[in-house]
């Protein structure tokens, strides 16, 4: 698919791209074979989570799947475990190869920004809210390169995972109210039989705080099925959960409207926690239905 000489290499029915420019090519000649453009954006470490993306991704016979591995600087504080964040490209690739995607996109960060990156996005008033009050210029650096992926690749469809449900919550956002042309289709979370939500970032963990980490989506499945008695219940019930485990160290356990308004009295709602383990920080969130019998989803 590459020209020789182009920066990509092919490996099996994969092709990797490596530059911006190269990879706009490649989708636009696809696109105007009539094929559809699927895009998954991640940063490596793939896990089932991400294979579950992309797996819905390519349920579409008509469509050409594109996943980016890229570890996105901007998205990171100082502070933040940028250097350390787990990369493991080359069982990313055979990872890839399994699922059947033709194209992935990795480039370095000097392909991707440039050398004197000016232009960036501005996340709003939802992005200085949960995780980014903790995470000053996160979703900033995510809508960046989000929008620099949209623009590469073009996609028709763009797959997110809810388990970072402000991002995917923003995205959308964006999408509205920049006019961009994708679809975004968010895919419900992955998670270890024992309920923990499956992230990268648990390779950190040791295994006594794997399993102090089950506190998080245990306290989601209190709260959901506190649901019927109100958005006070589903927190109490919720935030019991979490005080047993005391090496859990909660940033925020909030409790939304579906767009991460204020919490309705009734109806759908999304029970968000954020909490250190450790040193590392994990998210989880679930849907609540308040007010009504009956639970939603499993946390
Ligand atoms: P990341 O590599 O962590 O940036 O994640 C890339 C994409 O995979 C994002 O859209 C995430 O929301 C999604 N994702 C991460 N973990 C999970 C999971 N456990 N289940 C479903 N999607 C996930």
């Amino acid at each position: 698919m590459s020209p020789s000489g182009s920066p990509g290499f092919t490996r099996g029915g994969l092709t990797v791209h490596r530059e911006p420019a190269e990879l706009a090519r490649v989708t636009r000649a696809l696109r105007a074979t009539g094929r559809k453009i699927h895009l998954v954006p991640t940063m490596g470490a793939l896990h089932r989570g991400h294979l579950e993306l992309i797996r819905r991704a390519r349920r579409d016979i008509n469509s050409v799947t594109v996943v980016s591995i890229f570890v996105n600087p901007l998205q990171f504080g100082p502070n933040e475990d940028f250097d350390r964040y787990p990369r493991s490209f080359e069982a990313d690739l055979a990872a890839c190869e399994d699922a059947g995607v033709e194209l992935v996109f990795a480039p370095s960060v000097e392909a991707m920004y440039g050398t004197d990156p000016q232009i960036t996005v501005h996340s709003g008033p939802l992005g200085e809210q949960l995780e980014g009050a903790t995470r000053p210029g996160h979703f900033d650096g995510m809508l960046t390169v989000v929008l620099k992926l949209l623009n590469i690749v073009r996609p028709d469809l763009a797959f997110f995972g809810e388990k970072d449900y402000q991002q995917l919550v923003l995205i959308r956002r964006m999408v509205r109210d920049l006019n961009l042309d994708a679809r975004i289709q968010g895919i419900p979370t992955v998670r270890e039989p024992e309920g923990l939500a499956l992230s990268s970032r648990n390779a950190y963990l040791t295994e006594e705080q794997h399993s102090a980490a089950l506190a998080l989506s245990a306290s989601l499945t209190a709260g959901a099925h506190a649901g019927t008695g109100g958005a006070e219940a589903v927190l109490k019930a919720a935030g019991e959960v979490l005080a047993t485990e005391p090496s859990v160290k909660v940033d925020y356990l909030e409790l939304r409207d579906t767009e991460l308004g204020p919490a309705p009295a009734e109806g759908e709602a999304r029970l968000l926690v954020a909490a250190k383990v450790g040193a590392t920080r994990l998210i989880d969130n679930a849907l609540v239905l308040l007010g009504s019998p009956g639970v939603s989803e499993q946390a």
